[in-house]
């Protein structure tokens, strides 16, 4: 092909996501949203990883048919063999410490398919995940600009550079209790010690090496894109761009771009999908909390005992997703509460894929008990919904402080310990859990505020990406940055 014809082809950008539901469902978000935009959009991933987000793709792809929009293709490659079953190629499947070194190494290994892609397409950017911190390099290799992609907010990542350059940690005592400021952010931020990675973690896959590791590359690549607004987090955007330094593009809320409301991110929706749409219906308007813990929590039958307690207690009707793989409900569920399902007046338990992006947006939900994940927390604020914030690791824990904090749209459920899916927690007791629901959702002053505060919040979110709002214009800046890039380097003879 002539470079004059290489300059009509439409922009061609290469996605490639970290092998979790949290990293690649933004992903085949914000390739529909730049598809929609004109963009040739491709998703490199792996076959049981490429069944995660097919229905989302799909759907996005009947959309485009008939406009100016190229469909968006999966670049299905195979799972490196590391030794792991057949079929375990997510971060869902990983329940010990040592599956998830292998699992990690499978992730390097993609470095080949990768490159391999780069050599045959040419693309003109990549979005990488910023868990193949590699990618930096091996764009580099083949003359394609990387745009990083964590998947969090503006505010953990802040929070995250802080901790790498300052180390608060280093000058506190020895004790889980004891609270650490985070310096030079925009707001006074403190945690427990507890609620921290330690830095002498120094484990090799998720560890604070790792995260040293990711901030250097993310650093060196030519930019980061974030599945957030602007207007969500303003200060820490100022803070990333003037005092970082950092080159970003706010483009989110990624999933409004979703034509795919029920099965995105799944290929087996729960077969109690269909009926909990129909239970909300007869729930009056805000009278709801919904309870899901995202795709890679896991919780002890003393902690699902407390937290059954809990709902019981609050008095409020209840919609709880238990992943299906969950401990039998003979460990933990209290005498009696299954009655409070038995007729469906209280409440409804999801097995298996919820329908979320649906249950947060029905009108009978009124409160959303979370992890924190930084998807669910933005599709919350999206459906204009409160939060009950019950952080387990990663980003979890700031997102709180973001959610209670500043934007004030939530009640923390008071977590302290800071520990992955392998690792134990804490038993909160249930008549906490019912405090913390009644202070959201109880009709007081405090959560009457927070419910308004988060109504306002969703529709912001909703302007902003449509037509002239900050996040559809972020998109527009940096399409037209990558076509000027295109033809700049073909013009230059690259
Ligand atoms: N999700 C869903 N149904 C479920 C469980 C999860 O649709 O039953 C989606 C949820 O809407 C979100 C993602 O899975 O988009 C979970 O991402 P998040 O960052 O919240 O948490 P993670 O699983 O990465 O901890």
């Amino acid at each position: 092909m002539s470079v004059k014809d290489e300059q009509h082809q439409p922009l061609h950008i290469l996605f490639f996501p970290f092998p979790a539901h949290g990293h690649l469902i933004p992903i085949a978000d914000m390739a529909a949203l730049f598809a929609a935009r004109g963009v040739r959009c491709s998703i490199l991933t792996t076959p049981v990883n490429a069944a995660i987000v097919r229905s989302a793709v799909d759907h996005a792809n009947d959309a485009f048919a008939g406009t100016n929009s190229p469909a968006i293709d999966i670049s299905v490659v195979p799972f490196p063999d590391v030794g792991l079953p057949p079929g375990v190629e997510n971060g869902t499947a990983i329940k010990s410490q040592g599956d998830r070194g292998k699992f990690f190494l499978a992730a390097q290994l993609l470095r080949e398919p990768f490159d391999r892609f780069l050599f045959d397409n040419r693309p003109d950017a990549v979005v990488s995940d910023s868990f193949f911190p590699w990618s930096v390099d091996a764009a580099a290799e083949h003359g394609v600009p990387r745009l990083a992609f964590l998947g969090s907010s503006m505010f953990a990542l802040s929070c995250i550079d802080s901790m790498l350059r300052h180390n608060p940690l280093a000058t506190v005592p020895d004790d889980p209790d004891a609270l650490v400021s985070l310096p030079g952010l925009p707001h006074h931020v403190e945690l427990r010690r507890s609620q921290m990675m330690d830095p002498a973690n120094q484990a090799e896959h998720w560890g604070w090496a790792f995260f040293e590791g990711m901030d250097a590359a993310d650093r060196r690549s030519f930019g980061e894109v974030f599945n957030s607004f602007h207007e969500l987090e303003p200060d820490y955007v100022e803070h990333y761009h003037t005092t970082l330094g950092r080159r970003a593009w706010l483009v989110g809320p990624v999933a409004l771009a979703t034509k795919d409301m029920a099965g995105r991110g799944t290929d087996a929706l729960s077969p109690d999908a269909a009926n909990c749409i129909g239970w909300l219906d007869m729930k009056p308007a805000s009278s709801v909390v919904y309870i899901s813990f995202g795709t890679l929590t896991s919780f002890s039958p003393a902690e699902l005992h407390q937290l059954a307690r809990g709902l019981e207690l609050s008095g409020m009707n209840f919609l709880w997703v238990i992943g299906a793989a969950g401990p039998d409900t003979s460990e933990w569920m209290p005498e009696g509460f299954a009655e409070l399902m038995a007729h469906g007046d209280r409440g409804f338990i999801i097995r298996g894929w919820a329908p979320q992006m649906l249950i947060l947006n029905h009108p009978a939900v009124g409160g959303f008990l979370t992890h924190c994940g930084w998807n669910s927390t933005l599709e919350a604020v999206s459906a204009g919904v409160p939060m009950v914030t019950w952080p387990r690791y990663a980003d979890q824990f700031n997102n709180e402080k973001l959610i209670v904090e500043v934007l004030k749209v939530g009640v923390s459920i008071g977590a302290k310990d800071y520990a992955s899916c392998v690792e134990t927690h804490e038993v909160i007791d249930g008549e906490v859990i019912a405090e913390s629901i009644g202070r959201l959702m109880g009709n007081g002053e405090e959560g009457d505020a927070m419910q308004k505060k988060a109504k306002d919040l969703g529709g912001k979110a909703r302007r902003v990406v449509e037509n002239g709002g900050s996040s559809y214009n972020a998109v527009g800046r940096l399409i037209d940055e990558l076509t000027a890039r295109r033809s700049s380097v073909k013009v230059g003879g690259k």
